[in-house]
């Protein structure tokens, strides 16, 4: 650590970009029984807990539906398979992702077709939504990045228009609500003909290893997705269509048992968090903090900022004990695998524009008020002196 003005007394408390050794501290008496109970029945495949889990998110979401998986990738993989789209069948998604989204579509021999994302709230840009289908698109995949919902009243009005599926990514907005034209508001993961979540880590609703899972109201799809995630078995030994083994451990059910009844405490932590990060930053120059969105909660799976001059800025931050991260320095027109698309730099500048300034800041349900006023103090002190 370099000695540096005032910063000099002050505490420097530990920061991390999650913490979740903090968060199964508290939890852990709950926690240690739930695996018990799993270890102490055996049924480590399928067990009872992979049932009760599905029912319990399925009510706290509001779906009729919930068909947990081996993680959030292959969620968005099962989605697709149990639509039967036809190879070469064209996707529309956001050009500035993770990447699982356009690689399940990808790997079905589907087409992934990029569209920009609105600048204010790095989200898929619904306005330029109709410039991309073809009559070869097949379906929508809105991703509710950082943790607020796509604009999802225009967009499922258009996918109604012209006869498309909609496939939602909640993997990073798992409890986020989007206000829909009729004036009711739905979860993330609801609105489609399917939604997908992930279970990672250091998602907002997070086992101790991978798990993922899919959302349907349509009992058809439902049943084809649970099929498919089993080696497309009704019965043991007969298959009636060719699946994945892609099932959720039942110790992670029984984990994610436990942390779906501290969800929506979890989610006004981060909430809490945020608006404490929105005062103190609010007022430091050449930082664009996270826009609310006008129809759609914010669960903050990131605290993402835009700022000039990134590099120097993170590395500033680094030396005094403040991690960060860029989620994402590159879209995906420009990623080497999707090469074949034929895309070139400029082609989604605003996604282009996002990856080079864009700053995840620490966020997480265990964050302090004491870490987060010396982040601020760090942060001006930074944008102040041009980060030297
Ligand atoms: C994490 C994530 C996924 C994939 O989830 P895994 O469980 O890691 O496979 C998919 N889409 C988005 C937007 C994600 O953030």
């Amino acid at each position: 650590m370099q000695a540096f003005g005032y910063f000099y007394a002050m505490p420097t408390p530990s920061l991390q970009m999650v913490d979740l050794q903090g968060q199964h501290a508290r939890l852990q008496p709950e926690l240690d029984a739930a695996l018990a109970q799993v270890m102490a029945h055996g049924q480590f495949i399928r067990g009872p807990e992979v049932e009760a889990l599905a029912q319990e998110l399925a009510h706290y979401l509001g779906v009729a539906h919930v068909i947990p998986c081996g993680n959030g990738t292959d969620a968005l993989q099962l989605a697709l398979m149990a639509l039967d789209l036809p190879r070469g069948g064209e996707v529309i998604m956001p050009a500035f992702n993770y990447i699982a989204t356009a690689e399940a579509a990808a790997l079905l021999g589907l087409r992934p077709v990029f569209v920009d994302i609105d600048p204010a709230t790095f989200q898929l840009d619904v306005a330029k939504v109709a410039d991309a289908l073809t009559d070869n698109t097949v379906a929508i995949m809105p991703v509710h990045l950082f943790g607020q919902c796509v604009e999802m009243g225009p967009l499922l009005q258009l996918a109604r228009q012209r006869g498309l599926y909609v496939v939602e990514d909640a993997a990073q907005a798992i409890g986020a609500t989007c206000r829909l034209p009729a004036g009711n508001a739905k979860q993330a993961g609801t609105m489609g003909h399917l939604g997908t979540t992930s279970f990672f880590p250091s998602k907002n609703l997070g086992c101790l290893g991978d798990g993922g899972a899919v959302f349907t109201d349509d009992p058809q799809l439902a049943e084809r997705v649970r099929l498919l995630a089993n080696h497309g078995q009704p019965q043991k030994y007969q298959h009636t269509l060719i699946g994945l083994n892609s099932r959720l451990d039942t110790l992670q059910a029984a984990v994610l048992r436990v942390k779906l009844r501290h969800l929506p405490a979890f989610t006004e932590a981060r909430q809490v968090a945020a608006q404490r990060y929105d005062a103190l930053l609010g007022g430091l120059k050449r930082l664009t903090l996270p826009a609310p969105s006008a129809h759609s909660t914010h669960v903050f799976h990131q605290y993402t900022v835009r700022v000039p001059m990134r590099a120097p800025l993170r590395q500033f931050l680094q030396e005094r004990g403040i991690p960060t991260m860029i989620y994402y320095p590159m879209p995906l027109h420009l990623q080497p695998a999707f090469a074949y698309l034929g895309h070139r730099p400029g082609d989604f500048p605003v996604a282009e524009q996002a990856c080079l300034e864009v700053l995840s800041l620490p966020m997480h349900t265990e964050l302090t008020p004491a870490q987060q006023h010396y982040l601020a103090d760090c942060l001006d002190a930074a944008l102040k002196e041009q980060y030297v």
